[in-house]
C-alpha cells in the first residue's frame, strides 16, 4: 500500500505559515496536497500509533531521485530512497533502494518522508 493515510493528519504550509483543514483543500476526488494559497507542497504532520512523521504527498510525475518514499503493507513499513524513475505504459516504474522495483499508476500519490515531529512541542494546532 502506498497511498496511505495516517490516523490523524495536520496540513501545514511552511511558506505561508498557515494550517489548513481537509475542507480547505480541494477534496473533489483526492486532495491535491498543495497549499490552496501558494501551491507549494503541504507538510503533513501525521500521528499514527507510535509514528510521528512529517510527510509530503506527491504524484509520481513530481517525484525526484533522492525522495524518501514511505512504503506500507502487510505489517511492514519502511522508508526507501528513490534511485531511478522511468515512464511506463500504466504510469511509472520506480526503483527504490533496498526495496526494488515498484510500479505505480499516474494518479497514485505517495508519502514522501520529510522528518519527524514532537506533538508536545509544535506550532501545529492539534484541535483542528
Ligand atoms: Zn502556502
Amino acid at each position: 500500500m502506498l497511498s496511505y493515510r495516517f490516523r490523524k493528519e495536520y496540513y501545514y504550509c511552511s511558506s505561508c505559515d498557515e494550517q489548513f483543514t481537509t475542507d480547505e483543500l480541494d477534496g473533489s476526488v483526492e486532495p491535491e496536497w498543495y497549499c490552496p494559497k501558494c501551491k507549494e507542497n503541504l507538510d503533513i504532520f501525521a500521528l499514527d500509533k507510535d509514528e510521528k512523521l512529517v510527510v509530503q504527498r506527491k504524484y509520481p510525475e513530481d517525484l525526484v531521485v533522492g525522495d524518501r518514499i514511505y512504503v506500507v503493507g502487510y505489517g511492514y513499513h519502511g522508508i526507501h530512497k528513490l534511485m531511478n524513475k522511468n515512464k511506463i505504459k500504466k504510469g511509472y516504474a520506480l526503483s527504490l533502494l533496498e526495496h526494488g522495483r515498484l510500479e505505480v499508476a499516474k494518479d497514485q500519490w505517495l508519502n514522501i518522508h520529510e522528518g519527524t515531529w514532537n506533538p508536545s512541542n509544535t506550532s501545529i494546532d492539534l484541535n483542528i
